[in-house]
Parts: structure tokens; sequence; C-alpha cells
């Protein structure tokens, strides 16, 4: 019995680190897209749902100032805190770098994301010693004719709107 849970662990184990980013323990970039694509085809009550694309500002700042370390510890600062905000069926995902992704399964109204946004950097913000803030783009995954590609490059031009608008804010693609 010993043998076949240690097993059993082993595969578990190596299913976890082929699906989750080793420094956050959100889903890696080709997993979340996976998820992102199997709930937008699958799903019989499917409503249009929205992707939120995260960039820490300055983060190189961080990194060059107290080192890799640290900013290692502000990436994971950022992930608790998507982990504390959004709701547990939401899929949260690192794009690499200093840059998250998170998909609101069923969700475009924008009172409600708004809240969740602020109650989010209000978290992040909280727990950081540096203070630090990111920008966010954000683009409705609509249910006819679902492309990951498009939302996803709808999210990275409004997160560019929202650098080139000053940083530290949201921005809704149009
Ligand atoms: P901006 O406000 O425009 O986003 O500028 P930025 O300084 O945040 O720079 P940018 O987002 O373009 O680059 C992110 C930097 O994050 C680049 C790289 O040096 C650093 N980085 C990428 N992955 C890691 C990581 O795993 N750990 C740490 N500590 N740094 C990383
Ligand atoms: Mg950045």
């Amino acid at each position: 019995l010993k043998n076949i849970d240690a097993q059993k662990r082993k595969e578990l184990e190596q299913e976890t680190a082929a699906t989750r980013d080793a420094l956050t323990g959100v889903f890696n970039r080709a997993v979340f897209k996976y998820h992102v694509e199997m709930h937008m085809s699958e799903n019989e009550e499917l409503e249009d749902s929205t992707l939120l694309l995260l960039d820490i500002d300055n983060f190189k700042q961080i990194n060059d100032t107290y080192g890799h370390a640290e900013g290692d510890h502000v990436i994971k600062q950022l992930s608790n805190a998507l982990m504390k905000t959004f709701r547990r069926k939401d899929l949260l995902g690192r794009f690499g770098g200093d840059e998250f992704m998170v998909f609101l399964k069923n969700v475009t109204n924008r009172e409600v994301i708004n809240r969740r946004i602020e109650e989010f950097c209000a978290e992040f913000k909280k727990n950081s010693e540096y203070q630090c803030t990111c920008s966010i783009g954000i683009a409705t995954a609509k249910k006819e004719n679902f492309s990951y590609e498009e939302v996803l490059k709808k999210a990275d031009d409004a997160l560019y709107r929202s650098k080139k608008d000053g940083k530290n804010r949201y921005t809704y693609y149009e």
C-alpha cells in the first residue's frame, strides 16, 4: 500500500508541475488557455465571460532595487491577492514574468467586475511593502464565435492603454 501511495503521490506531483506555475501555484499559460476553451465549449448554460490581463507596474525597479528574490516575493503576493479576491470557480493563470490572467466565468457586469478589481488592488497594496500597483486590461469573451486569441489580443490592447494612460488603472477594450 505504501508503494502505491508513493506512486500516486509522484504522479500527482508530476501532474501539478506540468499544469501549475512553479512560483505561484496558479495555472501556467497553456493550461489556463485549455481551461478557458473547455469552459467556452462545454458549458450548456453558457453566458458571456470576461478576461482580465494584469501586469505589475514598474516591476523591474523592484528587482533592481531589492533583488530578484524580493521580486519573486511580490509576484507571490500578487497571486495570493488574486486567490483571495476572486471566486473559486474563476480561473487564475500566470502568463509569464509579471503578467497574470483572470477568467471570470459567466460575468460581464461592469459594476461587479469593477468592485472585484478594487478589492483585489486594495488587497495587493495592503500586503505589499513597496506599495506595488498593477495595470489591467479587460475584454469580453463572447459565447458566439469564441476565439481565445482574439479575446487575449483585446485584453492586451486594453492593458496597453492602461499603461499608456499612466498605469495603476483598469481599462475595458472598446
Ligand atoms: P511596466 O510598468 O511597463 O510593466 O514596466 P515593468 O518594469 O514592470 O517591466 P515589464 O513588465 O516589461 O517587465 C517585467 C520584468 O519582470 C522583466 C523581468 O526582468 C522580470 N521578471 C520576469 N519574470 C520574473 C520572475 O519570475 N521573477 C522576478 N523576480 N522577476 C521576473
Ligand atoms: Mg510590468
